[in-house]
């Protein structure tokens, strides 16, 4: 048997992506585009490709729980509503490869503009440009308001049971693995536009869930005040985006534990409105962001307190929350409380979980070849992932 496109990569330090403490040292032997072993020593045949990275640390890739790819950070994003669809595919194209260049190798994207992500995905599967792996929500299904009507394009506004199932129809027709659903107001909408305020009715939500659940989509709900995510939950959502509030009933945090709902927090992207690098972020969208860091700061602990299960998600695009920049909300949950290894966890083995997929996230032999390498150790240093990976393998392939 030739083992030609066996490749064993190893390093000093390997950390499996299930929390599990790290090896050391480690390595993976990858076959095509599956890895075929792991662990501190691995026997590979004579003829395979060594790869070695002494000084390194080997982690799976990296995979980010929410971002919108259709948008860069901008202060105020809706001054670029007119510009043209050609223009704004290319600035995905350029999201996508900083996001790879950064060591993720899997986003979901919870709100494209125009369903041009998915014409992103054709262009990236046709070999024209290298991405992520794209995990797409299509629209945000979202009941008529002020906010879902100020970003063009993101938004599918649906008002009752019946629009809101054909509304999720319509994102499964064009292509959506995951619907998302606000369930509460939103901090980037116009002021009078509360986060902290329910939107979808419990019908309206029980009719999402089973509709996205009927045709094997997961359901993400955006949601702020505690009785928008209490109806998300009791509806029986998958994730919980945001979950600002939920601190304030701990019963809802001891019910998506029991449920296995997962909570995403989004750490960065309150912080990039509430203290923005620099100017522009309109006034009333800084004052709610503002109102609600110690909000966000307890929940947080609160959810390590309870146990709820943690995947990792930036929200980049929002404020001054860059796409590539992604590994900074690691830092934040550190900083909150949270070790490093379930941190990095909750962007690999977790966070595959919260998407339901089984064969990404973890360095386990049949598993996918998601491959990162990183100078350091970053369950000593978590910044040491904001650094560019020094490797990257996807598939068969060294992307980086
Ligand atoms: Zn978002």
């Amino acid at each position: 048997m030739s083992n030609a496109r066996a490749v064993l990569i190893s390093a000093g330090v390997l950390i499996d992506g299930t929390g599990a403490p790290p090896l050391r040292p480690g390595a993976v032997l990858i076959d095509g585009d599956r890895i075929r072993a792991v662990g501190s020593r691995v026997d590979a045949p004579a003829d395979v490709t060594r790869i070695d990275f002494p000084d390194a640390t080997i982690t799976p890739g990296l995979i980010d729980c929410h971002v919108h790819l259709s948008d860069g950070g901008l202060a105020d994003a809706p001054v670029q509503d007119r510009d043209p669809s050609g223009l704004r595919v290319l600035r995905m194209a350029e999201h996508a490869r900083r996001t790879l260049a950064a060591g993720f190798t899997t986003v979901r994207d919870l709100g494209g503009r125009d369903h041009l992500e998915f014409a992103l995905r054709r262009a990236a599967h046709e070999g024209l440009i290298r991405t992520p792996r794209l995990i797409l929500a299509g629209k945000i299904v979202s009941t008529t308001t002020a906010g879902a009507s100020s970003w063009r394009g993101m938004y599918r506004q649906a008002d009752g049971v019946n629009q809101v199932v054909t509304a999720i129809r319509e994102q499964v027709a064009a292509g959506a693995d995951v619907i998302k659903v606000m369930a509460t107001g939103a901090v980037l909408a116009p002021g009078h536009e509360r986060p902290s305020s329910a939107q979808f009715t419990r019908e309206e939500l029980a009719a999402a869930v089973e509709t996205a659940h009927g045709m094997g989509r997961r359901v993400a709900a955006h949601a702020h005040g505690i009785d928008g995510i209490r109806r998300a939950v009791e509806a029986g959502v998958d994730t919980i985006e945001h979950g600002t509030h939920l601190h304030e009933d701990a019963g809802v945090a001891k019910e998506m534990a029991a449920r296995g709902v997962f909570l995403v927090p989004t750490l960065k992207a309150l912080a990039g409105i509430a203290d923005p690098e620099g100017p522009g972020v309109p006034d009333d969208m800084r004052a709610k962001a503002h109102d609600r860091r110690s909000d966000r700061d307890r929940t947080f602990r609160l959810a390590l307190e309870v146990g709820l299960p943690i995947a990792m998600g930036t929200d980049a695009a929002t404020p001054f929350n860059r796409h590539g920049e992604n590994a900074e909300e690691l830092e934040l949950m550190v900083s909150l409380g949270m070790s490093p290894l379930p941190a990095m966890a909750a962007a690999s083995g977790v966070a595959a979980r919260a998407l339901g997929r089984d064969d990404i996230g973890v360095l386990a032999p049949g598993m996918l070849v998601d491959v990162v390498v990183w100078n350091g150790t970053p369950h000593d240093d978590i910044r040491a992932l904001q650094h560019a990976p020094i490797a990257v393998f996807v598939g068969g392939e060294r992307v980086v």
